[in-house]
């Protein structure tokens, strides 16, 4: 969403000190007789040059009627949208509330969980016992599944009335498609597929951090002019709060004028179920996952059969993955899954950070490797150094005929 109208060099103000050249990440800023010059064919306005000058020599001109729905001051607390289906709350949830408890502490603040759905009021008591404070719900026919348009026009309803400083939503098919809707409606930032969210101890603002240029960096971002301050999170990121059944919260049922479920654009005629040949890897208990060294799309029967004996999701690298010996949506890691398993077998995997990053936090890892110095074995709870070939199929086969086993 471009929030600015047009960037100008004010010649009188410019000394010709180059900082706007170098900030600018477009080579979209040139020296010309000393003073900048813009190329507004490169340029993509996202005012770096603005804030890198010292000398106000850069003025924005921003386009009309781009002001917050809720002002600065008067934006407070911190929201989590629960995800329920079939009126069951989702374990992201969970894991928002986790975040938003730590967030909310640190500024001294009210967890809000908002929940919509048709019957779904036995599952408030479940949100104030793991970390909300109150629990804001609306129910009504139309909002029993999700669909974007009803479900955007109530939450901004409650927002424009409650005036959240922070609103958090699980980075899912459901978030992924209400947020940004909602962004639009109350006129502001959002930072989508988070992997870290702190409080800056200076300003209070929401440090909000996720992989950028591919996963080759990861870069913190900032909503400091516009409120809510809004993002979602990536699904198993963040443990998932516990419960305290001493907690105490209040449940606030809200009433939606059904007018404005009025004239939609779309209908939900149907939902099919997601027919999955194989365990879902992020809901795993157990995963079993083969990299480069299993060598290839044939020999990963092995990966299969031992997880089939466990009852295991199947996970992999990404060099497999760009192999096509298994589909993406088995990739763990920076650009794909991130999974939290009771159990990850890493077979013939080196362990490089971006592999990492998606499955450390498991409890426990692990790792198969004929490389004794395999980096993966410096974050594996168990080290078997030997050949996967060997070990692999021997392990399927002691598990096999221990028919009870109980890993
Ligand atoms: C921007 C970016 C994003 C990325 N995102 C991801 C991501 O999401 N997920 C991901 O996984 N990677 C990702 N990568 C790639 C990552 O950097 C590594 O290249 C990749 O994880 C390596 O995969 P691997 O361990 O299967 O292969 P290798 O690094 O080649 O390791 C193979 C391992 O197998 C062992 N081995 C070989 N034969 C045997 C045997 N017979 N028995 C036992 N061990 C054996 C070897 O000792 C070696 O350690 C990304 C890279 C970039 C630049």
């Amino acid at each position: 969403m471009k929030v600015l109208k047009k960037i100008t060099i004010l010649k009188d103000k410019c000394v010709g000190c180059g900082l706007c050249v170098n900030s600018c990440a477009f080579n979209a800023i040139s020296m010309k007789s000393s003073k900048a010059v813009i190329d507004y064919d490169k340029c993509t306005l996202c005012a770096a040059c603005a804030g890198a000058c010292k000398f106000n020599a850069i003025e924005i001109e921003k386009k009309a009627g781009f002001s917050s729905v809720i002002s600065l001051n008067e934006a407070k607390g911190v929201w989590i949208m629960a995800e329920q289906k079939n009126n069951k709350l989702q374990p992201v949830s969970f894991e928002l509330l986790y975040k938003a408890r730590q967030l909310a502490d640190e500024l001294g603040t009210k967890v809000t969980a908002v929940l919509l759905g048709s019957n779904v009021k036995d599952e408030a008591q479940c949100l104030i016992w793991r970390g909300a404070d109150q629990v804001i719900i609306v129910e009504n026919a139309e909002l029993t599944h999700y669909q974007s348009e009803p479900y955007s026009v109530v939450i901004e309803e409650l927002a424009k009335k409650y005036k959240p400083e922070i609103i958090l939503a699980g980075a899912t098919t459901i978030g992924r498609s209400l947020i940004p809707r909602l962004a639009i409606k109350l006129n502001t930032g959002l930072t989508a597929d988070c992997t870290g969210l702190e409080i800056d101890k200076k300003s209070g603002l929401l440090l909000q951090t996720r992989p950028a240029f591919g996963g080759n960096i990861m870069a913190t971002i900032v909503c400091k002019n516009h409120r809510p301050q809004m993002a979602t999170v990536r699904h198993k990121v963040f443990q998932e709060a516990g419960e305290d059944h001493t907690k105490k919260g209040v449940i606030i049922e809200e009433n939606i004028d059904t007018a404005l479920f009025n004239s939609p654009r779309s209908i939900l005629k149907d939902i099919v179920e997601e027919i999955e040949e194989t365990i879902n890897i992020t809901e795993a208990d157990i995963i079993v996952a083969g990299g480069r060294g299993v060598g290839s799309e044939e020999n990963f029967k092995i990966i299969e059969e031992l997880a089939k004996v466990l009852n295991a999701a199947i996970g992999a690298t990404r060099s497999v993955v760009d192999e096509g010996w298994i589909p993406y949506s088995h990739q763990v890691g920076q650009t794909g899954r991130t999974v939290c398993p009771k159990i990850y077998i890493a077979c013939g995997i080196s362990g490089q950070i971006q592999h990492l990053v998606g499955m450390q936090s498991s409890k426990v890892i692990i790792a198969i490797n004929k490389d004794p110095h395999a980096p993966i074995f410096n974050v594996a709870n168990y080290r078997v150094v030997g050949d996967l070939f060997q070990i692999v199929p021997a392990l399927t086969k002691k598990l096999k005929n221990s028919p009870n086993h109980n890993i």
